[in-house]
């Protein structure tokens, strides 16, 4: 009997922040999630996700309008020819960036989920199992809103819990504010604590380029998204200019842009996040792309690092295994990921680690 998709159903899920955070562009209360649940004729789920705070219905409704109808009756093994027949589908028009490429990861996801489901295997055995434990850094901290005396104790919590890698946000109103925060946080935490700055794009060069230099002084791990994600130049200038290594990717959301930035030296650590990009199927040329340049991948952790962590555990090549840990859903997940004194340890559970837990829509399912 041919194995077929036979239903495809979505939903959303609105989940609380433990306290609302903001970065220099964004204040937030609630992580949202749109589901994707696709049933395929031997009985199996898949599950694919999104994490955004605004939109989300958008995404829903491109899959229940669109990608559904397009891919039901499909055989759900066949990724790469449902990937390529998605992508030049009259969405094309509307869909190599944004919503509908989001939407098409969300799908690409499930089926990876099946895929690693029906062999048996974690995803990222089956992907190739290079890396049983990763390295994670803590973004769950220093957070923009934060007056100084909150970020100091924030950060040493995450410390005190193990953690080595922490990351702090700046990019705020008033560069020599940042300056002062970043040198308070430095002195707090002494110098075996690695310490990376995230702008979220808020410089222009100028700024970048007479901050950057003050950072170095710190001993900053990197600048992450200084400017802003589409000014491939501007990037290219500081990677050439900064002794601080530039890290971005989580707004970058196709391969053919990452190609570009690879190509005109425009980025060091390539934060490729499957949430953006279309799904595993693209991280993955991506990734691989950007390590056969000699680039570490740290994925951005939009999907709450739970198929992350497939995804450089799967990877060949030698670069470190990182992943950012971020853990804004972990009550969703019926496997949310295991980490311990900043390791984390893969599962060895079949399938992508995206699966939702059983009450997870009666708690968390918006209107
Ligand atoms: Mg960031």
């Amino acid at each position: 009997m041919t194995l077929k998709i036979d239903r495809v159903d979505t939903y959303i899920l609105k989940v609380p922040l433990p306290k609302p955070v903001a970065d220099s562009i964004y204040y937030r209360t609630h992580w949202h999630v749109p589901v994707v649940e696709i049933h395929t004729s031997d009985g199996l789920v898949g599950t694919g996700y999104s994490g955004l705070w605004a939109g989300e219905e958008l995404l829903n409704m491109t899959i229940d309008r669109y990608i559904g109808p397009m891919i039901m009756g499909r055989d759900p093994s066949e990724i790469h020819k449902i990937w390529r027949d998605v992508y030049w589908s009259p969405l094309h028009w509307v869909g190599r960036a944004g919503i509908a490429h989001m939407a098409m990861s969300m799908v690409d996801v499930a089926l990876w989920d099946l895929a690693a489901q029906r062999a048996e295997l974690p995803l990222w055995r089956l992907l190739g199992g290079r890396h049983s434990t990763l390295l994670t850094y803590n973004t769950d901290g220093g957070w923009l809103n934060f007056t100084t005396e909150e970020l100091l104790e924030d950060i040493q919590g995450i410390i005190s819990r193990g953690w080595k890698r922490v990351k702090m946000k700046v990019g705020g109103p008033d560069p020599r504010v940042d300056i002062a925060r970043v040198k308070a946080v430095r002195e707090a935490i002494g110098d075996d604590i690695t310490l990376k700055v995230d702008v979220n794009q808020r410089w222009d060069r100028i700024t970048a380029q007479l901050t950057i230099p003050k950072l170095a002084e710190l001993d900053i791990a990197w600048v992450e998204e200084p400017l802003h994600p589409d000014d491939v130049i501007g990037h290219a200038a500081l990677v050439a200019k900064s002794s601080i290594p530039i890290a971005l990717g989580e707004n970058i959301y196709n391969a053919e842009h990452f190609a570009t930035f690879l190509a005109m030296n425009a980025v060091d650590i390539v934060q490729v996040d499957v949430t953006r990009v279309a799904g595993i199927t693209e991280w993955l040329r991506i990734a691989h792309n950007a390590q056969e340049q000699s680039r570490w991948v740290v994925p951005h952790a939009g999907d709450m690092c739970q198929v992350h962590q497939h995804l450089v555990g799967g990877m060949g090549g030698d670069f470190p295994a990182m992943i950012e840990y971020l853990p804004w859903a972990r009550e969703i997940f019926e496997d949310p990921m295991t980490v311990k004194d900043g390791i984390c340890t893969l599962p060895e559970i079949p399938g992508a680690s995206s699966k939702m837990r059983a009450d997870a829509r009666e708690r968390f399912e918006a209107e």
